[in-house]
């Protein structure tokens, strides 16, 4: 490429309009954020309702019109002006900004690419005006009769910017943003009526709505909007709320998730990784919960003034704010299962198709099924509910199944590999394809992946045993020796005492080489040592990517060590496998995030046979 031969010009001022132009390009990225800027100006004017008309996803055409405040007629022209605003008086007043606008600058950079024309009448006087511009330049003014409240009108944005309009996206990914942007707004003032046209159709019609889940069930439809619980929290001065998805509702990406602080809609990292730490564990990596969340603060706790177009925001209690949002969504998904500290009140909530939840974030006592049964477990004798006389708290008894429960009985063993009824009417299960085990609770089928339960099942025991609790470990008849690589031994020999504590006991036996005498009980087989080997395979390679050992530790037994797809089951390892599980704290996924079981209610089948 040959570049231009350099050649040296007097430093001189910018003329104003190309200074306007480029001012003008912090504020107004594309259609979005100038719809973003006027609904903003609309709800600081006290607006009830709000009209947005766009052609060209904006880019040829779109106007907001609002019946807030207007603007008296004096004042017009200086809307228009940059640095002119109504919202504050001078800086003293920044650290205490509660409207959207404050730098006023969005009226005079709109003005200043497009062509503008803004239409208001203030509520206190009897005339309206209007004003018209082209590139920040006045064309026209003149008095107009209007309803109270203010109309912008933008046709060709970025006319006089042509390298802006090249960039702009193309026309349906831009109708999305501004959709966003409204639906954002909308979360914010379920108060306020929102309407969104597009080329003549209509997007978005929202009637004023009394609360949040009004206006959520409007917008997301009553299938997402079931399926969200309202959360609250306070700490230090800091309020947060909202609603979010029970885990088993999420999403691929993060748009469901909204974010505002001081109803102002945000982006930002920290309050996103404080909702993804609320589900971990619960939801499969890559997937993400809806949320709403609002977050409340004095505004001297925030400096909203980062960035221009103010979407993003800087707290004073970051730290504070993670554990104040983690915990609430944490309670809220567990207050609707107050019953699930225990196996038994897990199952129930099986029972009642409310898996995935709440059960799954509290720490609880470890009795098994089968304690419980018996009457050992010690949520029986204290858990107020079950002392009242209530159904034991077995999933599997004929009892509890009804009558339901024994017309579902099979008479043989039909799918034959490794169950049929216990003569004692204990549970009941049947190992399919030696990969999934069937079994009924009470309104339902249950199918359960064997390897993915196993795995929570492992990783459950390996987290309690490296937190102290000593692991049974079952001695090796001949104990192994391993030859590492000098990898391998490295690792070896900085976590051996972790290892240890998950129950392989070992010992170096010289040179490359160490001796095992001894395996986690838990363990069906560990295939000659190559189980022990693949987690220091791990242990190394999370080393060079720096992920946490401990964590590394635990993924890879659960996995390396877990039954897998395939493995024939006895019924008595079934019904172990089954007592253990609903003994973990978060029986309905496995450490990865993938489903444990699936659930098939009574009602879904009827349905399936045409039965309703
Ligand atoms: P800012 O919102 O930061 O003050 P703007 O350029 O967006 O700056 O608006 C300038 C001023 O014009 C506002 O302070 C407000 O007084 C007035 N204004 C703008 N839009 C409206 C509206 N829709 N209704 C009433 N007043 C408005
Ligand atoms: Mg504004």
């Amino acid at each position: 490429m040959n570049l231009p031969k350099f050649e040296r010009r007097p430093i001189r001022l910018l003329d104003p309009g190309c200074v306007e132009r480029i001012a003008a390009g912090e504020v107004i990225e594309r259609p979005a954020s100038a719809i973003k800027e006027l609904i903003e100006n609309s709800l600081d004017a006290g607006a009830t309702r709000i009209r947005v008309r766009l052609k060209r996803a904006g880019f040829a055409e779109m106007v907001v019109e609002d019946d807030g405040s207007g603007i008296p007629v004096r004042e017009l022209p200086l809307a228009l002006e940059r640095h002119a605003t109504s919202k504050i008086a001078g800086s003293g007043d920044l650290g205490s900004v509660l409207s959207y606008g404050f730098r006023g600058e969005a009226l005079a950079s709109l003005a200043a690419v497009s062509r503008l024309s803004l239409r208001s009448r203030w509520a206190e006087e009897e005339l309206g005006a209007r004003i018209d511009l082209v590139g920040g330049e006045v064309e026209r003014r003149e008095p107009c009769a209007r309803l109270r409240g203010t109309t912008v009108e933008i046709r060709d944005l970025f006319f006089n910017v042509p390298a802006r309009r090249e960039f702009a996206k193309s026309d349906p990914s831009e109708k999305r943003a501004v959709t966003q942007v409204l639906q954002a707004a909308a979360f914010a003032h379920p108060e306020v009526a929102f309407e969104l046209e597009s080329d003549g159709s209509k997007i978005l019609d929202l009637a004023p709505a009394r609360d949040l889940e009004t206006r959520v069930h409007a917008i997301f439809g009553a299938s997402v909007a079931e399926h969200l619980r309202r959360f609250e929290g306070e700490a230090q001065g800091i309020r947060v709320m909202g609603l979010s998805s029970r885990p088993t509702h999420t999403r691929g990406n993060r748009t469901g998730q909204y974010f505002f602080v001081n109803r102002r809609p945000v982006f930002d990292k920290a309050l996103a990784h404080a909702v993804g730490a609320a589900y971990r564990e619960i939801i499969p990596a890559g997937r993400f919960a809806v949320c709403l969340v609002f977050l409340e603060l004095p505004p001297s706790r925030i400096d909203v003034n980062v960035h221009p177009t103010k979407a993003e925001v800087r707290f004073r209690d970051e730290g504070t704010i993670h554990t104040l949002l983690r915990h609430a969504i944490q309670d809220s998904l567990q207050l609707r299962h107050e019953e699930a500290e225990t196996a038994g009140g897990r199952i129930r909530a099986l029972e009642r198709g409310e898996m995935g939840a709440a059960d799954n974030l509290r720490s609880m006592g470890n009795n098994t099924l089968r304690e419980l049964m018996e009457g050992r477990g010690e949520g029986y004798d204290r858990g107020p509910r079950w002392s009242r006389g209530h159904a034991k708290p077995t999933l599997f008894d004929a009892e509890a199944l009804g009558e339901e429960g024994a017309a579902f009985r099979p008479s043989g063993a039909p799918l034959d590999v490794g169950a049929g009824a216990q003569p004692d009417g204990l549970p009941l299960f049947w190992q399919l394809h030696n990969t999934f085990i069937l079994t009924q609770i009470r309104g339902a089928l249950v199918i359960i992946d064997q390897h993915n339960s196993h795995e929570r099942v492992l990783y459950d025991q390996a987290k309690r045993s490296l937190a102290g609790k000593t692991p049974p470990t079952q001695q090796l008849l001949f104990p192994a020796t391993l030859e590492l690589s000098p990898d391998e031994l490295s690792v070896y020999q900085v976590h051996r005492g972790d290892l240890e504590r998950v129950g392989f006991l070992s010992e170096p036996f010289g040179g490359n080489t160490i001796l095992v005498r001894g395996i986690p009980a838990e363990l069906r087989n560990w295939n000659d040592g190559s189980l022990f080997r693949d987690l220091l395979v791990d242990l190394a390679d999370a080393g060079r990517s720096g992920s946490d050992p401990r964590e590394t530790i635990l993924a890879s037994y659960a996995c390396h060590g877990a039954i897998r797809a395939g493995d024939h089951l006895s019924l008595p390892e079934m019904q172990s496998l089954m007592d253990r599980l609903f003994a973990t704290e978060l029986p309905y996924s496995c450490p990865h995030g993938r489903p444990t079981l699936i659930r098939l209610g009574l009602p879904e089948l009827e349905r399936r046979f045409g039965r309703r």
